[in-house]
């Protein structure tokens, strides 16, 4: 017979989201427990990505009044601090986005000035704090041949945004959860939910092995949170599963290519960009099509999409001699038809204390900030959240 366990809140999916969301809540007296699927932390969504932390432009273009661009702007200042306290790599690499011609510089003008009015005009929603954003800037093709000095001829410049970081996101999920579990957050890996119940005012999360009953619940399940919200009728949201296809080369070009380089894709819906990571290697894509989640294959076309986009970017490097290996990623995108993405982060009106959180593109960038809009939705709905005294940053392992 199943092993039964009580507890206040009770979040699905141990990825960036579930774990950043746990770090959040062991910041009160409640007790937390995160429910795993597979043996150990962010080894879905959270591993198969670009790496990328939205420090400035990016971040700065999307659009104002969705829950994509506050969390991420909010984000910015979070992160560096965050680094330190938990004691993982983040390393600013700085972002070139290339310009060809008038065309690209007069769209990249338009998006500067729309980043400014979102977040750095005072009048802004979501104001920058000084010091923790440095503008970006107009460079020509001297200066953008100082800074990558094997940069094809074709550009004539680029919009460069110093502020650009990346992370290992495994590890700053492993981090958060580490420090969550620190401070009294339970995580139970290997435990797959299948079913839940309504037992008078508690959900009973039901697996193989053991069912939790919990008054709230947070649906962090990434890519499979449809179906989870689905078990209990609480999917007031919709989304297209997108998988990108992306290419990682060795530590040796990573010598070579110190930016973030992309360019604006012109007749094309596939993203053309190249960028280190945190242990100087490089990852180049990305391939995107609409698919079936359980394809996760990596198809020839896609690799071929990443090299094409990278030898555009730097014509005398052979980097299919530097492939070390290529993987999938699914990503949720609530408007593929419009562009405009958004995250849902919420309680449906017909089922109180279960939350959903959908994040799609630029989720790991927005973490640092998603337990706090979880601890305001929380209070919203009446949720007493009493903070805890001896909070702690030490880190200590949790998985097993
Ligand atoms: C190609 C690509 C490139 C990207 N590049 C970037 C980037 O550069 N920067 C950026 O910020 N974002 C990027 N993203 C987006 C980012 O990867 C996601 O927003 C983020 O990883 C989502 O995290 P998550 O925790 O919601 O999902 P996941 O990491 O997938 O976590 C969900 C967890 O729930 C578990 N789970 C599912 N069902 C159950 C169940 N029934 N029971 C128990 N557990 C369950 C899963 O095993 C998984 O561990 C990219 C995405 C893609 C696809």
């Amino acid at each position: 017979m199943n092993q039964f366990v009580d507890t206040d809140i009770a979040i699905i999916g141990a990825g960036i989201a579930g774990t950043s969301i746990a770090r959040e809540l062991s910041k009160y007296d409640l007790s937390v427990i995160v429910i795993e699927r597979k043996n150990g932390i962010g080894l879905e969504g959270t591993a198969t990505n670009h790496h990328l932390v939205c420090q400035g432009g990016d971040s700065l273009t999307f659009r104002p009044g969705t829950l994509h661009a506050e969390l991420n702007i909010k984000s910015i200042p979070l992160w560096p601090k965050l680094a330190e306290d938990l004691n993982f790599k983040f390393r600013r690499i700085g972002g070139l986005w290339l310009i060809r011609d008038n065309v690209d510089f007069n769209k990249f003008q338009k998006m500067y000035s729309r980043a400014f009015k979102s977040s750095l005009d005072p009048k802004s929603p979501y104001l920058i704090p000084e010091g923790s954003f440095i503008p970006l800037k107009f460079i020509d093709r001297k200066e953008l041949k100082d800074l990558e000095p094997e940069i094809s001829d074709e550009f004539i410049g680029a919009l460069y945004d110093p502020n650009l970081a990346t992370v290992d996101p495994p590890e700053v999920a492993k981090a958060y959860a580490e420090n969550a579990k620190a401070n009294g957050v339970n995580f139970l890996f290997n435990t797959e939910i299948k079913k839940i119940n309504k037992v008078l005012d508690k959900f009973e999360l039901i697996s193989d092995k053991i069912s939790i009953r919990s008054k709230v619940v947070i649906n962090a399940a990434g890519i499979e949170a449809d179906k989870i919200a689905e078990l209990v009728k609480a999917r007031d949201f919709s989304y297209v599963p997108f998988k990108g296809t992306i290419v990682e080369l060795d530590d040796e070009l990573g010598e070579k290519i110190k930016h973030e380089v992309l360019v604006l894709p012109r007749g094309s819906s596939h993203m053309q960009v190249i960028a280190p990571t945190v242990d100087n290697k490089l990852l180049a894509g990305i391939h995107l099509e609409m698919s079936y989640r359980s394809n996760r294959e990596v198809k020839d076309y896609a690799v071929k999409h990443a090299i094409n986009v990278s030898k555009k970017f730097f014509p005398k490097i052979q980097f299919e001699k530097h492939i070390t290996r290529s993987f999938t990623g699914f990503m949720a995108m609530t408007n593929p038809d419009t562009g405009w993405h958004d995250f849902v982060i919420g309680m449906p009106d017909l089922v109180p204390y279960w939350i959903n959180i959908v994040l799609g593109p630029a989720g790991v960038s927005a973490s640092p900030y998603l337990g706090k809009k979880v601890v305001e939705l929380l209070h919203k709905f009446g949720i007493n959240l009493v903070e805890k005294k001896n909070f702690s940053n030490v880190r200590k392992e949790v998985e097993s």
